[in-house]
Parts: structure tokens; C-alpha cells; sequence
């Protein structure tokens, strides 16, 4: 007998705050901004009723620290900022503890990541607390990074929240680049340029030096296939890791004093690598577009006489996994072979597999990679078990994990999507690298041949779904 208990009870759990931590920070701004708060000792009984039961439970690692129930869910804005400035091991603890109880006050969630090396903040924020993050970002962030943390950089798209919840978590680095850190030197900043200057530079470049600019995307494979700069070299890289690699391969046999252009979605990773082409490789000039991808999105959009140079959709690592920045779809559907500029992961969580997928297959074939043995493993439970789904976090049913993702552009109730695993159950593809839906799948339509060897019908087209595209 299973019953729906798990809903914001869970937020007790939020570790309490003591005012210790703040003395880290002898010259913070100590919450000017923001009250700290403490869990009310009355909602505890219902966290103990809750945990009578047994064979529904709440998985405790995805408990919310974030007190998003006093904020609307449908009037959040996405945004990220980051800054190169070395922490030492206490101020990160610190640091993590203070941002999980202020970010939590403000309803905000999202991914931020702390390292010796510095912050890297990806979140979404309710709209009537933005003036309230600025002011902390400016009054207490910005000091403590020496003043020049990168502003707030809003995206493009909005719908509701992209992150489900709130983590801060410490880093060796805040990103891997699998080098030596002593042969580079992060303090030797590549050129940053405005998205106009950035615009202006390559739109003239030719003409200027006879030649076409050295443009490298500085991202992963899986993002750069359904969007990029017009002209840029787009290495096929798996991590950072190898983008690193293929940038050194590229730049290898230029002269010094040639200028490289580079970008990312939001910055940080040209701002690292920029900084290694300059001290370790000895390149006069590095340009970066200030804000990435991003903040050139934001700004080409107000631009009513320019055409961008970006091409598609900007990949982002939220729940919404991109912001349209021209119409052009790019890359194509998996499973039908159409047009298409969405991912989402296989929703059957021992496979997650990242592949592009319409709306119309995905809706088909359950968000599932359309495999037999993870659309028939979902179908079932879904079958069997849908009542159990809890929008606050996933339930174990019967050692099963299960629960609904909010996925997709705009967060709504119909793209919700369910996603099932078994308890400890972990992506059954290979561990070292991200396995590519096509050594998976194989090309475009092939994994529908699957159905037809098995002599199975296709899952039945929902009607709704194909005319809502
Ligand atoms: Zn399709
Ligand atoms: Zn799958």
C-alpha cells in the first residue's frame, strides 16, 4: 500500500546554519541582505510520519535546500556568473555553507561550483528576488573576489525553474583541463570583447587580413552539433580535456602573434583556455566574446539591422538543455531523422543516454532511446506504478527509484518526464567517457529496426503532441 507523503517535509532536513561560519568572513557584509533561517522544530512530527512507511520512501539525497515553495515556479530567470580568484581549503568551507543558506533564502537553485581556482555559478532565480541577488552579488560576492566577478549573465530563454534544486559543491577544479596547473598561469587574461566588438572584429576580419579568423569552439561535441558560430572549427571533443588538446593541435604551427578567436557558452572555459594559450603557448592575443554565447544572444537579439553569426541553438547544462538563438535546426532526430534541436536523456535511467529527439518521437516512445529494453522497462512501471510519481522528488516503490523530471523549454506540466531506475542502479554505458547515442542507436532510424526484427508494432503517435509542435 503506497501513499503520496514526500512533499516539503523534506526541507527540514536543510542543515542549519550557526553564525560561526559567518566569522570566516571578517569583512563580509554579513547578511545586510538576507536572515538566516532556522527549521521550525513544529513541522517535525510530520517528517516522522513520514518515514513510517517503507516501501515508498523519499531518497533522501535530493532533499531541497532551497526554499523554492514561497516562490512562483513559473517567474524564474536562468543565469550564471563566474571569476578565476584563489580560495583557500577554509573559506570554501565556508563559502558553501553560506551560499546553500542565502541562495536557499531567495528561493534560487541551481549548480555552483567552488575550487581553489574560484566560483562558477549556474542558476535560476524568482524574478522579484533578482534585485536582491544583485545587491548580494555586488555588496558581498564581488569583494571577496577583489571586486571584478563577472556580472550576473541572464540567458536568453526563460521558462520555469531549470535546476530542481540547490547545490554547492567543492571542487579540485573548477574545470578539468588535465594539466600540470604550474605550466600555465591563470592571471594572463585573454582579450575579452563586448558581444558588439566581438560581432564587429569577425564580421571584418577577411577583409582586413586577407584571410578567414581562427575561430575555435571551446565545447563539447554534443553542443556545438545544434549550434555554432558561422566559420568556427568545431573539435569533436568528448570534455574539456580534449577541447584543450585539439586547441593545441589547432594553434600549433601559427605564428605567435596571429589573433585566435575563441568561445563557450557562458566564458569560463575561454577564459581558461585563453589564459593557457597565452602563458603556455605564447600567444600575443587570445579574444573571448564577454559572456560567452550567452550575453552574444542576449545582446544580437536587441540588434535589429545585424544578422548573428551565431547559427541555432545555444546548449545549456539546465533543464531546458538550450536557448534558441536563430531558428535553424541543425542536428537531426535519432529516431526519425527529422530536423531537430532537442536532446534529452533516455529516460530510462541505467541508460540516460544524451541523444537529439523531436517532441513527437519523444512523446512516442516514452523520453525513452527507443531501445526495446528501455522503452518496454519504463512503459511497464509507468503502467503499473504511476500514482507514486511525486513532483518534489523521487520515491523509492518496491526498490525502484522513479520520478518526474521536469524537463524541457518551459517546464510545464506536460513536459514533465518520468524517469526510473532501480535503486543504485547506475548508466549501464561506459563510465570513462559519455557514450554517443549513435555507437548506441546507430544512425538516425536505426534502433526502429529493433521493433521490426522483434516483430513488435511501434508505440501508438499521441495525437495532441504532433499538432502542439
Ligand atoms: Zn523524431
Ligand atoms: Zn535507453
Amino acid at each position: 500500500m503506497f501513499r503520496r507523503l514526500f512533499s516539503q517535509q523534506s526541507t527540514l532536513l536543510r542543515k542549519t546554519v550557526h553564525s560561526k561560519t559567518l566569522a570566516a568572513f571578517p569583512k563580509a557584509l554579513a547578511p545586510t541582505v538576507l536572515q538566516i533561517t532556522m527549521s521550525k522544530c513544529s513541522e517535525i512530527p510530520a517528517l516522522q510520519q513520514a518515514n513510517a512507511f517503507s516501501t515508498t520512501s523519499a531518497l533522501e539525497r535530493n532533499f531541497p535546500v532551497s526554499k523554492i515553495e514561497n516562490y512562483d515556479s513559473s517567474t524564474y530567470k536562468t543565469l550564471a556568473f563566474y571569476k578565476f580568484h584563489p580560495l583557500t581549503k577554509p573559506e570554501l568551507e565556508a563559502l558553501k555553507e553560506k551560499l546553500l543558506a542565502d541562495f536557499g533564502e531567495l528561493g534560487i537553485v541551481g549548480r555552483i561550483y567552488i575550487s581553489t581556482e574560484g566560483i562558477n555559478a549556474q542558476i535560476a532565480c524568482p524574478e522579484e528576488c533578482l534585485p536582491k541577488l544583485q545587491v548580494y552579488h555586488d555588496e558581498y560576492l564581488k569583494p571577496m573576489f577583489d571586486g571584478d566577478l563577472m556580472d550576473l549573465n541572464i540567458g536568453t530563454e526563460h521558462g520555469k525553474r531549470s535546476f530542481r534544486a540547490l547545490h554547492v559543491r567543492i571542487r579540485k577544479q573548477l574545470i578539468a583541463d588535465g594539466l600540470d596547473p604550474s605550466t600555465y598561469d591563470l592571471t594572463n587574461v585573454p582579450s575579452h570583447l563586448s558581444p558588439a566588438e566581438w560581432h564587429e572584429k569577425l564580421t571584418t576580419y577577411e577583409e582586413k587580413h586577407g584571410k578567414k579568423p581562427i575561430l575555435i569552439d571551446m565545447r563539447n561535441h554534443y553542443e556545438s552539433k545544434i549550434g555554432f558560430f558561422d566559420g568556427a572549427i568545431c573539435p569533436d571533443a568528448d570534455t574539456y580535456k580534449d577541447s584543450i588538446t585539439a586547441m593545441n593541435d589547432i594553434c600549433d604551427n601559427l605564428p605567435r602573434d596571429q589573433e585566435i578567436f575563441m568561445y563557450c557558452t557562458g566564458g569560463i572555459r575561454c577564459t581558461k583556455a585563453g589564459a593557457i594559450l597565452q602563458s603556455a603557448s605564447g600567444f600575443d592575443t587570445v579574444h573571448l566574446v564577454e559572456g560567452g554565447i550567452t550575453s552574444y544572444g542576449r545582446w544580437i537579439e536587441e540588434q535589429k539591422d545585424k544578422e548573428s553569426l551565431f547559427r541555432g541553438k545555444n546548449f545549456t547544462f539546465d533543464a531546458r538543455m538550450g536557448e534558441k538563438i536563430t531558428d535553424e535546426l541543425l542536428g537531426k532526430c535519432q529516431l526519425c531523422g527529422e530536423p531537430c534541436n532537442r536532446y534529452q536523456n533516455c529516460s530510462h535511467a541505467s541508460c540516460n543516454i544524451l541523444m537529439l529527439c523531436c517532441p513527437s518521437c519523444s512523446s512516442q516512445f516514452l523520453n525513452t532511446c527507443a531501445r526495446l529494453q528501455c522503452y518496454d522497462t519504463v512503459h511497464e512501471f509507468m503502467d503499473s506504478t504511476k500514482e507514486h510519481y511525486h513532483p518534489a522528488g523521487p520515491v523509492l516503490v518496491d526498490g525502484v527509484r522513479a520520478f518526474t523530471k521536469q524537463g524541457e523549454k518551459n517546464m510545464d506540466a506536460t513536459s514533465n518526464r518520468v524517469v526510473i531506475g532501480k535503486k543504485g542502479v547506475s548508466c549501464d554505458h561506459e563510465h570513462t567517457r559519455r557514450t554517443r547515442a549513435i555507437e548506441v542507436l546507430g544512425e538516425p532510424g536505426e534502433v526502429l529496426k529493433e521493433w521490426a526484427k522483434a516483430g513488435r508494432d511501434l508505440p501508438p503517435k499521441h495525437m495532441n503532441d504532433i499538432n502542439a509542435q
